[in-house]
């Protein structure tokens, strides 16, 4: 399939970039490439408009890349840098109704008590949104339109996590393993987008040695590299260590394939 856009709307790990009150240097960095909101994605095309992961930068992400339509909400895993975000799809529901939510049952279930008031039909508060429920199951493909998605299983530590496949793209984060049979439903694929924190290593993410093992395993055209901390480096050096077809992503840089 071809025009197929993917944009950047968050890289950076858990605290964002910078971290509050950090002297790092990163953190102080002026470089734009070098401040990092919340990790998330909206891939779309003139068919579809999908966002996975919607973290508590959500409302800043949408005013800054202009995404007037969600399709789909397609959620990663459970944790707050990839769901505080929320309340914050009111003026999507006030335009389109019920927004429509993919994930685990799992994810279903703890965001339904964490957002009791988006998920329950009772009592509504005047003005609160609402979102229709989609599980998303292993080995079993979905469509949004007519587009097929296929969920990726990963571990995140000991959390099971999603990614997704989206025709060419695949959108992996929050990854510490994954299993030989998931890893050939994304072999070859053009973008491969994928977690990799630091260059030292962490319990429950890829650090960059792992995450260039698996770019060589899968073996996409590009790599994009993504849930960053400010630990990693300055963008513009840590880009000037990487192999040829792989890239240090960066917030609001947008990729049509
Ligand atoms: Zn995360």
């Amino acid at each position: 399939m071809h025009g197929l856009t993917l944009y950047f709307l968050g890289t950076g790990t858990s605290q964002g970039i910078p971290v509050i009150g950090s002297e790092h240097p990163v953190c102080l960095s002026d470089n734009p490439k070098d401040k990092r909101l919340r990790v998330s994605v909206w891939i779309y095309s003139e068919e579809f408009s999908i966002i996975i992961d919607c973290g508590p930068d959500f409302r800043q992400q949408m005013l800054h890349s202009k995404c007037e339509h969600i399709d789909a909400l397609l959620f990663t895993h459970e944790h707050a840098d990839h769901t505080a975000g929320l309340d914050d799809i009111r003026p999507f529901y006030f335009k389109q109704g019920d927004i429509p939510v993919y994930a685990h049952k799992r994810v279903l279930d703890n965001l339904s008590r964490r957002f009791d008031y988006i998920f329950s039909n009772e009592n509504k508060y005047p003005g609160a949104p609402s979102v229709s429920q989609v599980e998303v199951k292993t080995n079993e493909s979905f469509h949004v339109k007519d587009q097929e998605i296929i969920p990726i299983e990963a571990m995140h530590g000991k959390l099971q996590v999603f990614g997704y496949r989206i025709g060419e793209i695949v959108y992996l984060t929050d990854v510490k393993t994954i299993d030989f049979s998931e890893i050939q439903k994304i072999k070859d694929c053009e973008v491969l987008v994928i977690n990799c924190l630091r260059e030292e290593p962490h319990n429950t993410h890829f650090n960059l040695e792992e995450a260039l093992d698996f770019i060589s395993l899968v073996q996409p055209k590009k790599a994009y590299l993504t849930h960053i901390s400010h630990l990693f480096g300055f963008h513009d050096e840590v880009q000037a260590k990487l192999p040829e077809n792989v890239f240090l992503a960066y917030d609001n840089l947008e990729i049509t394939i």
